[in-house]
């Protein structure tokens, strides 16, 4: 029967850093890793970590990269057994390197690797049998046949009266992929719960505010929007409700996997009745404390981590 899953569909990757910041990688250099990844993986490893039931579909190769992943997800508490192991293929690898900027670099392996095979097996629908949430990153939208299987996901979803989060998580990588804007599009109109970073509000509207993007959205039926303002903090748009909350003093060493954590954090309290101040207070400290720690899916939280950054600041938690 249904339970209070929350279920993502998408890639699993080994992700590879620059231990020293610079431009791109066409010369040798020293690098760290690999650690577990993926937006899906962080996101619902997070969830995981909140004590919450939470499953992956996803596919990974029968090497280590696979074996890493799959291992830490367990280990968390995700349910794996939606995870394919696909024999021809090698796991999905994201190497990284960020700019002095902060801007990053990177060099993907997603769509030719076993990432390109995330399909609804028997293992993956009965999963969603027992979910009442769906989240969809717009990363994961990278084929036809993915985004058909995640069209027939969310369609499962809601035959049980469920509900849908999205975050666009756009990488300018992608941007090129034809068929990505069209999907985005989609799961924007389908979801409930929205969580662009900054720019991403208006990316898919035809709004030329913030205020319009808003407006534009939450009448098309969406029920809630949470900005990502980086260390801004977080805003949140609900129907006659509206909240900014500053970040929570952090000392930032390593961002990528805060917008994950942060919305995988949000969407946890929602579910289980918290108010939206309440939520986006808990969000803010989870994507605080996540750029604190060097790894993409090294900086999830559990509530007790999340009360020491509310009470404390991200510096004593790390
Ligand atoms: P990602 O690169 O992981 O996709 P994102 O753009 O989706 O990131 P961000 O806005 O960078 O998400 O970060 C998510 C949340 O994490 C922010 O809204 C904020 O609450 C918190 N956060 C991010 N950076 C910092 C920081 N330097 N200090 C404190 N909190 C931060
Ligand atoms: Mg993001």
């Amino acid at each position: 029967g249904m339970t209070d899953m929350i279920v993502t569909i998408g890639e699993t990757l080994a992700e590879i850093m620059a231990e020293q910041t610079g431009h791109g990688f066409r010369e040798p250099m020293a690098l760290r890793g690999p650690y577990p990844s993926g937006a899906p993986a962080i996101f619902i490893d997070q969830v995981a970590r909140l004590g919450h039931p939470a499953g992956l579909v996803s596919c990974v190769g029968n090497d280590d990269f696979g074996m890493l992943n799959i291992e830490r997800l367990r280990r968390d508490g995700v349910d794996v057994s939606a995870i394919r192991v696909a024999p021809d293929q090698a796991t999905g690898t994201a190497f990284v390197r960020y700019r002095p900027d902060g801007e990053r670099d990177f060099v993907y392996n997603i769509r030719h690797s076993a990432c390109g095979l995330v399909s609804l097996t028997d293992q993956a629908l009965g999963l969603l049998d027992r979910a009442r949430h769906l989240h969809v990153m717009g990363s994961s939208l990278f084929s036809f046949r993915i985004i058909d299987e995640v069209a027939t996901a969310l369609k499962h979803i809601r035959q049980r009266g469920g509900t849908l989060s999205f975050d666009p998580n756009i990488r300018k990588e992608m941007l090129d992929i034809p068929e990505m804007r069209a999907a985005m599009e989609m799961m924007l109109q389908h979801c409930d719960i929205f969580l662009p970073s900054g720019p991403e509000l208006m990316m898919l509207t035809d709004a030329k505010t913030e205020d319009e993007a808003v407006r534009e959205i939450l009448g098309a039926g969406v029920s809630e929007i949470v900005v990502k303002r980086g260390a801004r903090g977080a805003s949140y748009y609900g129907r006659g409700e509206t909240l900014h909350l500053p970040a929570c003093p952090a000392q930032e060493i390593d961002p990528t996997g805060a917008g994950d954590c942060f919305g995988a954090t949000f969407v946890t309290c929602r579910l289980q009745g918290r108010a939206p101040r309440d939520s986006l207070r808990y969000a803010n400290a989870a994507g605080a404390r996540a750029v604190t720690v060097r790894g993409p899916m090294e900086g999830v939280s559990t509530f007790a981590e999340l009360d020491a950054v509310l009470a404390h600041g991200a510096g004593a938690a790390a």
